[in-house]
Formats: structure tokens, C-alpha cells, sequence
């Protein structure tokens, strides 16, 4: 029996839509451990989303770690507006306009000029899959064929199509399909600072995963085109953090071994992690490291519209111009270079001007830290961390069922939390006010409370 507007859209759902991620049978079953609600939004306004029977919802995970300024910004909305009425889509290949002029040279401009050329897609996966093709057809351009293999880090996550499969390393998504997925990548030592032994500090297990990095390129560095890394956040993997000697000394294993170093920052860029690039944290004599190819989307456009790029150095651009039409990247998707999506990151990069986000993001990280320091002597919460935007804590525990129930008992304190595993974490929008990351702290506290019991 239908009874509210939201079990109306709930029930719809269920029976026509094929959620991601998800075991769809778990949301039929009510009552159970393993039950997974669905909830049906009705609209959105700032960190706040809402059903439509009036319940709400405070984003603690910025809709999967897209939306960095709220729902409904209304200085996002107005840049569509405008653009809608101006110009919805071209095709990108023979045409060009001027939000996706803009926004190349705006994100050029953003490393320094060190990553030149910007090529596009709309989802993440593609961008890494992008990235790949890239590299490995720049050393055929340039008549190294054989460096054909690719390097990834334990616990690693670059998107599920099949050819980012290949560089992603977590079973739940990979091992199904392992028949399907080319076995050109290595995984690597993950540089994960949980992997510390007594005594390392996590600069220590950075040199640590670096030197087994260098004993295989040592080895095998001949025939490898390139190391894909999260920068100082394997997300998927379950917040794993790390220290950014791991980038500094993985550039400079790279260089000497003629290995392209493709940085993926779809989860940690747009500000994440304290820089408006993660990997600028790795720097030499105050000079950050620069990767060869940089994968961007999820906060990109605001979390508005799916939009991926690849950032590539005038190295690897220059490679593919000659007459040949072979030595070419004609990769393509239907919507490369949508202007709505472009002028969706345009509109971004405004406000991460205007309003000095960078700046203002200290002082709101050191708050998700306080908001979860209450928990550190919890005595089943394990290594309490923070980079940025991102506040993440393990919690040990045996129960198969534990993100789930933690799940359900957030949203029933109305927070929007979804733990990876065993893993809780905090990375809500940037405009998430003081007493929002107090409310997001209290809804952990009582939902891990009633999630153990
Ligand atoms: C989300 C994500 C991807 C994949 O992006 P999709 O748009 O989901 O395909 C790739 N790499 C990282 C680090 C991500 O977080």
C-alpha cells in the first residue's frame, strides 16, 4: 500500500531502475541487517537534500564526492541559465567555443602552464581509459612500442569500465570480471600510512612503497609507459592517506626511467585535500611536482553535470602532430567539450576565486577534525584522519553488516553518510557551515553508537 509521496517514488524506482553499486534485492528487504533504504529526493539547497515528504538530509559526502557548493547554488544555476539560452552543444571535433576555450586555458593556467593541452570526456572512467591510451601511444609515436605496460598502487580505484578495470585494484569491483580485464598493469606497495610498522612514521612507509617502486622500474621500467596514482587519497581503497614524499619520489623514479606519471585527481583535485591539486603538496625546493597527464571530473563542474578532462604536457601533445592521421588521438565521445558542462566548471573556478575557497577550507577542515575528535578514544575506532576536506576514521569490527546499519542509523539522524567498509568518513561541500559539521559530528557519534550495539 502506497501511503506517501515518497514510498510512491520509492516503489517506482524499485521496479524500473537498476541502481549503481548496489545488490538490488537489498532494498526490498525491510527489516533486515541487510536492508539498504532508497531514498527519493524531491530537491536540494545548499548542504541540505530533501524527500519528498518533507524529511532532510545533510550531504556529509558531497553526493559521492562531486558537489563542492551546494545544491541548487544559485550562482551556478545562473551561469547555466545563461548558457542554456545561448548555446546547449556543438559536436568538439571541426567546432569550438568559448566555455571550453576558457576553461582549458584556465586549468593550464592552474599547473603552471607545466600541463598544456586539455582533452575531454564525461565520466571518470573514460578519462582514465584516456589517459592510458595517451601514454601508450605517445612512446609509439616516438618509437617505443614495447613500453606498452602500466603501474598502479595497491587498493588503487581509476573507475570500472574494462580498460579502467585493468589499473583498478579493489575485488569487489574487479574480481567478477577479471576474465575480461588485459593484465598489462602491475600493483605496486600502497604508500598508505596505516601500513606503518612501530616506529615508521609516514614519510618512512612513503620511502618505503617508493623503493619498491624503484626496484621495478629498475627491472621492468623498459617496457612501462606509465604509474597511475590517486595523490595523497585512495579513496575508493577507504580513505587511505599518504604522505606526499611518495609523489615527490615517484616523479623522480619516473623521469629517470622514462615513465609517464599520470596523476588521477577526479576525487582529491577541485580543492579537496587543502591545494586546488593534491599533488602540489609534493614539491622540490618549494616548486610543486607536475605529472605528465592529470585525469579531473566529479568536482570539476560543482557536481552539476558529467564532465571529465585530461590535462597532457606539449611533451606528449607535440608527439601526435604529423601528417599522419594514424599518429593521431581520435578517441572520441559523443558530448567531449559540452558547453553546459564546461561553463558548469567555468562557474566554479569563479567562486573558488571570489571567494578565496582554499583559505577558508583550513579553517572548516580543522573543524570536521574537532567535530570527530570526541570518537579518538572510542575504543573501537581506529586511525582518526584528516587531509583537507576529507576526516575518515576505520572502525574494528566484525559485523558483515556494519556500513549498512551505521548507514541506516545516520540517515535517521539526517545525515547523508555512507561508510566504505569499515571505513567512516566526513567530505561534505565546501559551503557546509559551522554548525552543519557539528551536526554531521553528532550523527556519527550516535549512529556508530547504535551501529556496534
Ligand atoms: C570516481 C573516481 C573515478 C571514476 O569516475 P566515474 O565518473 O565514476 O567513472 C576514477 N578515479 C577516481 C580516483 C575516482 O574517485
Amino acid at each position: 500500500m502506497i501511503t506517501s509521496a515518497n514510498q510512491h517514488w520509492l516503489a517506482r524506482s524499485q521496479a524500473a531502475v537498476w541502481h549503481p553499486c548496489t545488490q538490488m534485492q537489498h532494498h526490498a528487504q525491510t527489516g533486515s541487517p541487510s536492508h539498504l533504504p532508497l531514498v527519493p529526493i524531491a530537491r536540494g539547497s545548499g548542504a541540505w537534500l530533501y524527500d519528498f515528504d518533507g524529511k532532510r538530509y545533510l550531504d556529509g559526502i558531497s553526493s559521492w564526492w562531486t558537489n563542492l557548493f551546494g545544491h541548487a547554488n544559485p550562482r551556478l544555476n545562473a551561469a547555466l541559465r545563461e548558457q542554456l539560452d545561448c548555446l546547449e552543444h556543438v559536436m568538439l571535433a571541426g567546432f569550438t567555443h568559448q566555455p571550453v576555450v576558457e576553461l582549458s586555458e584556465r586549468l593550464s593556467a592552474l599547473t603552471g602552464g607545466a600541463l598544456g593541452h586539455a582533452f575531454y570526456a564525461s565520466d571518470g572512467a573514460s578519462a582514465t581509459e584516456i589517459a592510458l591510451k595517451m601514454s601508450f601511444h605517445y612512446w609509439r609515436n616516438v618509437g617505443r612500442p614495447e613500453k606498452s605496460g602500466f603501474l598502479c598502487l595497491a587498493g588503487s580505484y581509476h573507475g570500472e569500465t574494462v580498460g579502467a578495470l585493468a589499473v583498478t585494484d579493489v575485488a569487489i569491483f574487479k574480481d567478477a570480471y577479471a576474465p575480461l580485464v588485459r593484465a598489462a598493469a602491475h600493483v605496486l606497495p600502497s604508500p598508505d600510512f596505516r601500513l606503518g610498522e612501530a616506529g615508521e612514521s609516514p614519510a618512512d612507509v612513503a620511502r618505503r612503497a617508493a623503493a619498491a617502486l624503484a626496484a621495478h622500474l629498475e627491472a621492468h621500467g623498459r617496457n612501462i609507459a606509465a604509474l597511475i596514482v590517486e595523490p595523497l587519497v585512495q579513496g575508493a581503497a577507504g580513505m587511505a592517506m599518504y604522505d606526499p614524499e611518495y609523489l615527490r619520489l615517484a616523479r623522480e623514479l619516473c623521469d629517470r626511467h622514462e615513465v609517464h606519471l599520470i596523476c588521477d585527481e577526479i576525487a582529491v583535485g577541485c580543492g579537496r585535500t587543502g591545494t586546488f591539486f593534491a599533488h602540489e603538496q609534493a614539491t622540490n625546493d618549494g616548486t610543486p611536482i607536475r605529472p605528465d597527464l592529470m585525469c579531473l571530473s566529479k568536482g570539476i563542474s560543482g557536481g552539476y553535470l558529467p564532465l571529465s578532462i585530461v590535462l597532457g604536457s606539449d611533451t606528449i601533445y607535440n608527439a601526435f602532430l604529423d601528417d599522419s592521421v594514424a599518429r593521431a588521438f581520435l578517441h572520441s565521445h559523443s558530448y567531449t567539450g559540452n558547453p553546459l558542462a564546461c561553463r558548469a566548471a567555468l562557474a566554479t573556478l569563479d567562486i573558488f576565486e571570489q571567494d578565496d575557497v582554499l583559505l577558508g577550507n583550513r579553517d572548516k577542515s580543522a573543524r570536521l577534525g574537532a567535530a570527530l575528535a570526541p570518537l579518538l578514544d572510542h575504543p573501537q575506532v581506529r586511525h582518526m584522519r584528516l587531509r583537507g576536506m576529507i576526516a575518515a576514521f576505520d572502525v574494528a569490527t566484525d559485523d558483515p553488516h556494519f556500513s549498512r546499519r551505521f548507514y541506516r542509523a545516520a540517515l535517521d539522524r539526517e545525515a547523508l553518510i555512507r561508510p566504505i567498509g569499515n571505513t567512516v568518513y566526513l567530505m561534505p561541500p565546501y559551503i557546509v557551515s559551522n554548525e552543519e559539521i557539528a551536526l554531521l559530528g553528532q550523527a556519527i557519534a550516535g549512529a556508530l553508537g547504535e551501529a556496534l550495539a
